[in-house]
C-alpha cells in the first residue's frame, strides 16, 4: 500500500531503524537508509530493500549532528525519488552516567542526534509533504519520554523533548493531510541496549545478568524485550489511511512499563 511513496529513515543501518525500512519496503515504499556502519553491510541491506520493494533504495550518510547534511539528505531524496512522504526520526545514541560525571560533549551529542535532528528533518520534509497533501512523521521516542531512570539525564531530556516537537508540529500540519506521532518502546534488544550494559554494570556495580534482570527487565512487567518487528508494525499502521486521525500522540510499546 506504499507504492509510489518515499520514506526517509534516520539511523536505519541497524536495530529498530532497519526494521522500519524492511517493513515499509515490503509494502512497496522507496526508502532512504541513513546511519553509520560497515560499507559492505550497508550496501547489502540497501540492495535487499530495493529487491523487496521493487522501488529505489538509497543510502545517505548524513550525520544527524549536522543540520546542513540533514537538509541535503531530504532534498536528495525528493530529487532522486520524486517525493518525501514519510519521515522517521529514529537515529539515537545513549550514554549512562550520573549528571556530575556526565561528559559535556556526550550531552551535546545526545541533544543533537536524539532531539535536534528530528526538528531539522521535519522542517525540511514538511514542504514536500504539503505539496502532495499527504505525509507521515514518526519519531522513535522511548518509555524515557514519559518516565526517567537514573544516569540518563541527556537521553531522558531529549526523549521528553521530541514528544513536545511532535505535538507542536502535529497542530501545525493538522489540516494538511500530515500526521506526526511518537512511538515509545520499552527495552528492545538492539545494539543500543547491548552497548549500555557495560556502563550500567560499572555505574551500579552489577554483573551482566543483574543488569539484564534487575535493571532492564525490572521495569518491564512482561519480562520480555520488545522486538524490532513489533515496533515496525506500529509504524506501518501509522502510515495507513485508517490512521489519519492519530496525530500528536505518543504511543507506548513497552510491555506495560509506563502503566506502573
Ligand atoms: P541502534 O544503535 O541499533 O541504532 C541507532 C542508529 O542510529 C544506527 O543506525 C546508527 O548508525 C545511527 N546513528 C547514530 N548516530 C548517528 C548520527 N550522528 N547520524 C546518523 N545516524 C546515527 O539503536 P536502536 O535501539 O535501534 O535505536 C533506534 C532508536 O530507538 C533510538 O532513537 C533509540 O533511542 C530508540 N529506542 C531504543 C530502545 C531500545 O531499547 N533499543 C528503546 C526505546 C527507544
Amino acid at each position: 500500500f506504499l507504492k509510489g511513496k518515499t520514506a526517509v529513515i534516520s539511523g536505519s543501518t541497524s536495530g529498530i531503524g532497519l526494521a522500519y525500512a524492511k517493513a515499509l519496503a515490503a509494502e512497496g515504499a522507496a526508502v532512504v537508509l541513513n546511519g553509520f556502519g560497515e560499507a559492505d553491510a550497508i550496501e547489502a541491506n540497501r540492495a535487499a530493500l530495493e529487491q523487496a520493494s521493487g522501488a529505489a533504495a538509497l543510502y545517505d550518510p548524513a550525520d544527524m549532528t549536522r543540520p546542513d547534511q540533514i537538509e541535503a539528505m531530504i532534498e536528495r531524496a525528493a530529487k532522486e525519488t520524486g517525493s518525501v512522504d514519510i519521515v522517521i526520526n529514529n537515529a539515537g545514541i545513549q550514554h549512562v552516567a550520573p549528571i556530575t560525571e556526565f561528559p559535556v560533549e556526550k550531552w551535546d551529542a545526545i541533544i543533537a542526534i536524539n532531539l535536534s535532528s528530528a526538528w531539522h528533518m521535519m522542517r525540511a520534509a514538511i514542504p514536500h509533504m504539503r505539496q502532495k497533501g499527504w505525509g507521515r512523521i514518526i519519531t522513535t521516542a522511548s518509555a524515557h519520554s514519559l518516565v526517567a531512570s537514573p544516569n540518563k539525564s541527556a537521553y531522558v531530556a531529549a526523549k521528553h523533548g521530541v514528544v513536545g516537537i511532535t505535538k507542536t508540529v502535529a497542530l501545525e500540519v493538522a489540516t494538511d493531510g500530515i500526521t506526526a506521532n511518537c512511538i515509545s518502546p520499552g527495552y528492545v534488544w538492539t545494539p543500543l541496549v547491548e552497548n549500555q550494559i557495560p556502563d550500567t554494570m560499572k555505574a551500579r556495580g552489577l554483573s551482566r545478568e543483574q543488569v539484564i534482570e534487575d535493571v532492564l527487565l525490572k521495569a518491564q512487567p512482561t519480562k520480555e524485550f520488545v522486538t524490532i518487528e513489533q515496533v515496525a508494525a506500529l509504524a506501518l499502521f501509522l502510515c495507513r489511511d485508517e490512521a489519519k486521525s492519530i496525530t500528536g500522540a505518543n504511543l507506548s510499546v513497552d510491555g506495560g512499563w509506563t502503566a506502573q
